[in-house]
C-alpha cells in the first residue's frame, strides 16, 4: 500500500495506472475506519483493478458547534487495519492540499434544493460540504467507480445527483449498511457512545423494522407510520428524534402514500450524539 498525500504526485500515479489500462475504484472517508467503510473498500476491490481509500476530516461539512475537533482521529490504528486490505493508494491529504486557496475562498458546490432537506435543516453546511470536498476528491483521484455507504443516504443521493448534473465520468455505486449485532448501524461517530448508549440507540432500527411490519399491515399513510414509529422509539429511550421522513428511493421527495419502493430516514440525538439511519421499505 502506498501512502500518498499530496494531489499532483497521486495524479500522475493514477494516470500512469491509466495508461496501463487499469480501471480506478475509489472509497473516501475520514477515517476511524469501521466495518463499514471496510465492506466499500472490499465491494471497490471486487470490483475495479485498483483501490484508493482517503483519509480526510473535512471541514466545511461540519458546523461552528459541530464536534469536528472531537471527531475521532486514529491514523495510526486505520493504516494496521488497512495493512489487511489489499488496497493499492491511501491518500492522507492535509486541508491545504484540498483546498489551496483559503476555506473562504474556496470554489463551491451547491445544491440548493437537497441541501435544505431532512439534515439539511439541522445541519445546513453539510451536503454542500460533502459536495466540494467529493469533487475536489474526484478530480485528484479520477476514479472509474467510487463506493458510498446508503448509511448516508441523503449524502449518496446528493452525490449521484452531482454526478449526472456534472457529467462526472465517475459511477457512483451506493453499498449497504453494515450494523452491529444489536442492528445499531455502523459509524465513526459510535465511539462517542458508551456501551450502554450502544444498547440503547439499537432501537432506532427497531423501530425503522416496526414501520416495514407497519406497512406490511397495510398502513400506508406515512403520518401515521412516521407517528407510531416515533413512539416506539422514544417510549423507552433517551433519543430526541431531529426527523423522520418517508420518501421516494430516488429523488427523496416526500411520500405521503407510503409504498415497498420508498425509504425511511431518520435523524435524530442520544445525548449529545447525533446518529442516523435509513431502511428501505
Ligand atoms: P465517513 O468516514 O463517515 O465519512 O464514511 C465514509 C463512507 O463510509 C461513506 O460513504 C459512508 O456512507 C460509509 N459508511 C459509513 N458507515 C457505514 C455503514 N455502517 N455501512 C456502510 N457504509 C458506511
Amino acid at each position: 500500500m502506498l501512502i500518498e498525500s499530496t494531489p499532483y504526485s497521486l495524479q500522475n500515479k493514477i494516470r500512469s495506472l491509466k495508461a496501463r489500462s487499469c480501471t480506478v475504484g475509489f472509497v473516501p472517508t475520514m477515517g476511524a475506519l469501521h466495518e463499514g467503510h471496510l465492506s466499500l473498500i472490499e465491494t471497490s476491490i471486487q470490483k475495479t483493478d485498483k483501490t484508493v481509500v482517503s483519509i480526510f476530516v473535512n471541514p466545511t461539512q461540519f458546523g461552528k458547534n459541530e464536534d469536528f475537533d472531537q471527531y475521532p482521529r486514529q491514523l495510526e490504528n486505520d493504516l494496521l487495519i488497512l495493512q489487511n486490505f489489499n488496497i493499492d493508494i491511501l491518500f492522507t491529504p492535509t486541508h491545504d492540499d484540498i483546498y489551496p486557496h483559503s476555506l473562504k475562498e474556496r470554489i463551491q458546490v451547491k445544491d440548493p434544493i437537497l441541501s435544505k432537506l431532512y439534515c439539511g435543516v439541522t445541519r445546513p453546511q453539510f451536503l454542500d460540504g460533502v459536495l466540494g470536498v467529493v469533487l475536489r476528491l474526484f478530480n485528484i483521484v479520477m476514479p472509474d467507480k467510487a463506493f458510498f455507504g446508503e448509511k448516508d443516504y441523503q449524502q449518496l443521493i446528493g452525490i449521484q445527483k452531482m454526478a449526472k448534473d456534472l457529467f462526472l465520468s465517475t459511477e457512483i455505486v451506493g453499498c449497504p449498511i453494515i450494523r452491529e449485532k444489536n442492528g445499531l448501524a455502523m459509524s465513526s461517530r459510535n465511539a462517542y457512545l458508551s456501551k450502554q448508549e450502544r444498547q440503547e440507540a439499537a432501537i432506532i432500527y427497531q423501530g425503522l423494522c416496526f414501520a416495514r411490519k407497519l406497512l406490511d399491515m397495510e398502513e400506508t399513510d406515512s403520518q401515521k407510520i412516521i407517528e407510531k414509529v416515533s413512539e416506539f422509539i422514544t417510549k423507552d429511550s433517551m433519543i430526541r428524534i431531529d426527523y423522520i421522513a418517508i420518501v421516494d428511493p430516488n429523488t427523496l421527495k416526500l411520500k405521503r402514500q407510503a409504498s415497498k419502493d420508498d425509504r425511511i430516514l431518520f435523524a435524530g440525538y442520544l445525548n449529545q450524539t447525533r446518529l442516523i439511519d435509513n431502511l428501505a421499505l
